[in-house]
């Protein structure tokens, strides 16, 4: 199923989508829930950033058509840092482009959002630890991440963690198709085939080292054919299975 978040009137709330049709979901998304009344029209909602992480956990050089790409060896274990809940945009919000900053980055990604609270699992039980799979942009300021020793300012800006449009709850992640378009044109399209750490591994990873809370998001890496974006660009992230997360880029106020 579809889990969406939205306003439609002065009502902010989590749903089902079927089809066209936003449906109310009665209870918490994170335990127990059932379908209530349908809502309205797709098109009368305005869709919000589906989850609210307490943080994103992001795995960097996780494709090998990827770390082919830069040139980096085949990492032994998964390399991972933090994005803050403060970046968090939802579908149709704009990417701020940073004063700062003069090169801006998209990276098309998996997201795995996190039902229950999980702590030192085995990726044997992770499956159990996951409510669902959303598009997910890792939009970074790429000569700030070169320019830091670390990369907590290029890849923390506000807006630089866009996700969704929906969480996918029933989805095998293994073998999706993951395009990023820029202004409609493919600049990635891979597959999660080429991931080097599998879903089900990262989360067992990661849950050995922080405990993960409901809805926290692990961003699992982006495949080759990074590229710049500019001002007044629009970026697609589409994920087969799951559907298109689109932002455009706006100058920062
Ligand atoms: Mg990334």
């Amino acid at each position: 199923m579809k889990i969406v978040r939205y306003r439609h009137k002065d009502r902010v709330a989590y749903g089902l989508l079927k089809g066209q049709d936003v449906w109310q979901i009665l209870g918490n998304v994170f335990g127990e829930f059932r379908e209530g009344k349908r809502e309205a029209d797709l098109e009368e909602v305005t869709l919000l950033t589906p989850v609210l992480p307490s943080k994103i956990v992001a795995v960097g050089l996780n494709y090998r058509d990827h770390a082919e790409e830069v040139g980096a060896k085949i990492p032994d274990e998964p390399l991972i840092f933090l994005k803050p809940s403060t970046a968090v945009i939802g579908p149709g919000e704009s990417i701020h482009y940073p004063r700062m900053a003069s090169r801006v980055d998209y990276e098309g990604e998996l997201g795995v959002v996190v039902g229950k609270r999980t702590r030192n699992v085995a990726a044997e039980e992770a499956g159990a630890y996951v409510l669902g799979y959303v598009c997910f942009n890792d939009v970074t300021a790429r000569d700030l991440q070169n320019k830091d020793q670390q990369w907590t300012r290029a890849k923390g800006f506000d807006t630089f963690a866009p996700l969704g449009p929906w969480i996918e709850t029933d989805l095998d992640p293994k073998h999706l198709k993951l395009q990023t378009f820029l202004n409609g044109e493919v600049r990635q399209s891979s597959s999660t085939e080429n991931l080097i750490f599998d879903c089900p591994q990262l989360v067992s990873y990661i849950s050995h080292v922080m405990t993960l809370m409901p809805g926290d998001v692990i961003a699992t890496g982006t495949p080759s054919g990074i590229g710049p974006i500019s001002v007044g660009d629009r970026v697609d992230v589409v994920i087969e299975g799951i559907g298109t997360l689109t932002n455009a880029v706006v100058s920062d106020k």
